[in-house]
């Protein structure tokens, strides 16, 4: 019986490529809460990254606290998280508001106090302008919150200058 010659499989275009195969990005997720255990939210977020299809914690800064700024209500418990993600940015983000959500996130006014924030700090070195996503997310520079836990883990990404910027934000390392 004639066997069938297997012939090679030709390259796979990206938008082939299963996202379990994708190579992982590296990307930084900023946790924020500040609404009922927020320390205990923030731990359990992470936990809850990890546990994500398609994404591996890599690290996790130390929690810091901080007041609110342009914001109300009790104090904040921040963190940033480095992740490698087979996800695209848009899935990530989404997987992202699926844990807000999860974690009972309501969105009454902008900047309202929050059971759990997570933002999307950096894809790789992505620069993203969508109407739902900004990478480097927009803010990131101008605060303490994000840049203190983000140097803490990858202090080559935050120089001196930048944490010289947001030095006069009241923070504490918990
Ligand atoms: P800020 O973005 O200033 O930290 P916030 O976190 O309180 O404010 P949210 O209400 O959580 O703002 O998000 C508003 C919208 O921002 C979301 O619906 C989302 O589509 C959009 N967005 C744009 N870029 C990003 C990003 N890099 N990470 C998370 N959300 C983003
Ligand atoms: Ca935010
Ligand atoms: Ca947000």
């Amino acid at each position: 019986m004639a066997v069938r010659q297997v012939t090679a499989a030709r390259p796979l275009r990206p938008i082939d490529v299963n996202p379990s195969q994708r190579t992982a990005v590296i990307a930084y997720v900023a946790l924020g809460a500040n609404l009922g255990d927020a320390a205990q939210t923030v731990r359990d977020a992470l936990t809850a990254l990890g546990r994500t299809p398609g994404i591996r914690l890599v690290q996790a800064s130390s929690l810091y606290r901080t007041a609110p700024i342009d914001s109300s209500g009790p104090d904040y418990i921040n963190a940033v998280a480095e992740v490698a993600t087979t996800l695209s940015a848009p899935d990530l983000l989404t997987a992202l508001q699926a844990m807000e959500n999860g974690a009972g996130r309501e969105r009454p006014y902008r900047n309202a106090p929050r059971t759990l924030d997570l933002d999307l700090l950096l894809y790789g070195s992505a620069r993203i302008d969508s109407p739902a996503l900004t990478v480097p997310h927009p803010r990131m520079w101008e605060r303490a919150f994000v840049l203190m836990p983000l140097h803490e883990m990858a202090p080559g990404l935050v120089s001196d200058e930048m944490l010289n910027a947001v030095s006069g934000q009241a923070i504490q390392r918990m």
